[in-house]
């Protein structure tokens, strides 16, 4: 049986038709679980027990999905990836995935991150590292490492993700797919646990832009949880798209996009800008004005930084409740400061301790001027940037990365200081709190590459719709990766 690779939309036709039944798509979906898991290391928990539910005119009714592990559900073990909630089972589900409940959606497994979403390359996961499923050598990126590889890998349609800096957009890039992130405040986080609370996002990765619509239209909500939520229901993202994007405008960034910009670019790096350009002539093909823009290079290169000292301030923050004592195994000590300490001295990998410290510091009194509200100003000062272009244009199209995944030998989370805004230009999605999208766009070196686009916050829907458009003008849809096949 092979439904599991197609789209949402297939999928459903074959369960109303009666072509298949929801049992039989999660004991496809608990199959390719484990044989993904044997290759790939992309799950904390299978969920053999996962019970089928009523096909309904839902769109996501009988059909199975992943659930990234620091989505909290209750009675699953819910770990965060982390040593320190090794053993921790929520008795409450996060509302985005009590919505999806509520439409009969089934969870079949629980995906690997990088620790609590701090890190980029799937390798820092208290279960070990994952492998991108079309190269086992090369990382999927993070943190959404697991959800990634299993819908690339066709285990099911689509899987939950969250994005504090690019950890939806990013992974979807190097695994071939789509990953979205609407505007802030869309899905409720209540349950997810908190990374960098003013730049966490909820979020979906699947392999068409539709299902990107549908599995989002089933996690949003307003939520009396989460007073940051807001009321969407005039919003249906699905049945919006028409794909039509005449006379859309867009713009993408000289300063990102020029190879001129980067003396010392390999081949891969040449190779993906000449291959996002011929993505923008494919814009121009459809009937969309797309222009290059400058943007000052100071501002750009800046951005790595803002956020490093905001999401460590944030996160340092929000986890001072990781002690032990409320969950988590509980350490020895006579004292219940070294209680404490041992847990989180034993607990934390040393990629979040040192995260740790960085937001200790740019926090401290002395220092928070300089550091921790200079980080703020910037933001602004690049949202700024941000909302002037969208003021003339509908949507800013980039490139995902500096090429296709990398390897996983001699990974660092230490980024190439050349590449850096490159790199990392997807923050600015996160520190804006807006829409945006990554669709695959062709291949490097035999590896899928992504492009991405984002709008203005609220505007969705015209986000969606370039989208949509643009991954119909290309093959690169509902693309299955070729080792897992
Ligand atoms: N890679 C970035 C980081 O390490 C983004 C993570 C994320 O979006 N959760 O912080």
């Amino acid at each position: 049986m092979n439904y599991m690779s197609k789209s949402i939309e297939e999928i459903h036709e074959a369960l109303k038709s009666g072509e298949v039944t929801s049992e039989e798509l999660i004991k496809e979906s608990l199959q390719k679980s484990y044989k993904l898991q044997d290759e790939c290391n992309a799950f904390v928990t299978i969920i053999d027990d996962a019970k089928a539910t009523k096909v309904t005119d839902e769109l996501l009714s009988g059909i199975p999905y992943g659930v990234k592990d620091n989505y909290s559900t209750k009675g699953i073990l819910s770990t965060g990836s982390s040593n320190t909630l090794k053993d921790y089972v929520p008795f409450f589900t996060a509302t985005a995935i009590k919505n999806l409940e509520s439409k009969g959606a089934v969870a079949v497994n629980k995906t690997v991150l990088d620790e609590f979403g701090m890190g980029g390359t799937g390798t820092t996961g208290h279960t070990g590292v994952v492998k991108n499923p079309w190269d086992h050598l090369r990382m999927c990126a993070g943190s959404s490492s697991g959800s990634a590889a299993a819908v690339a890998a066709g285990v099911y349609p689509y899987a939950t993700g969250s994005d504090t800096g690019d950890s939806i957009r990013k992974p979807a890039a190097y695994c071939g797919i789509v990953g979205y992130k609407p505007t802030y405040g869309m899905i409720s986080r209540y349950g997810l646990f908190p990374f960098a609370s003013s730049l966490d996002h909820c979020g979906a990765l699947t392999r068409t832009v539709k299902d990107a619509a549908i599995v989002v239209d089933g996690m949003k909500g307003i939520d009396k949880n989460d007073m940051t939520s807001f009321d969407s229901k005039d919003m249906h993202l699905y049945d919006s798209i028409d794909g039509n994007v005449t006379g859309k405008k867009l713009c993408y960034i000289k300063e990102l996009c020029d190879i001129n910009m980067y003396p010392n670019a390999d081949d891969e790096l040449k190779a993906h800008l000449e291959n996002f350009m011929s993505t923008i002539e494919k814009c121009k093909s459809l009937g969309m004005d797309v222009e290059e823009v400058s943007v000052d290079e100071t501002l750009l290169k800046a951005s790595p930084s803002v956020y490093v000292v905001i999401s460590c301030a944030e996160a340092t923050s929000n986890m001072s409740n990781l002690t032990g004592f409320i969950f988590g195994p509980r350490s020895e000590g006579d004292k219940w400061d070294l209680e404490m300490k041992n847990y989180r001295t034993k607990g934390f990998s040393p990629l979040i301790k040192r995260r740790f410290v960085i937001g200790s510091y740019v926090l401290q009194s002395q220092n928070k001027d300089r550091y921790f509200h200079n980080a703020q100003r910037v933001r602004r000062l690049l949202v700024d940037k941000w909302n002037e272009l969208f003021e003339k244009y509908d949507a800013v199209i980039l490139p995902v990365g500096s090429g296709p995944a990398k390897k996983l030998e001699g990974s660092k989370d230490a980024l190439d200081k050349n590449t850096a805004a490159l790199e990392d230009h997807l923050q600015i999605g996160n520190f804006g709190g807006f829409p945006s999208i990554t669709i695959p766009n062709g291949f490097v070196s035999n590896l899928p590459v992504g492009v991405n686009i984002t709008g203005k916050c609220y505007d969705d829907i015209n986000v969606l719709n370039i989208a949509y458009a643009l991954e119909s003008s290309m093959d690169y849809k509902n693309q299955i990766a070729k080792e897992a096949k």
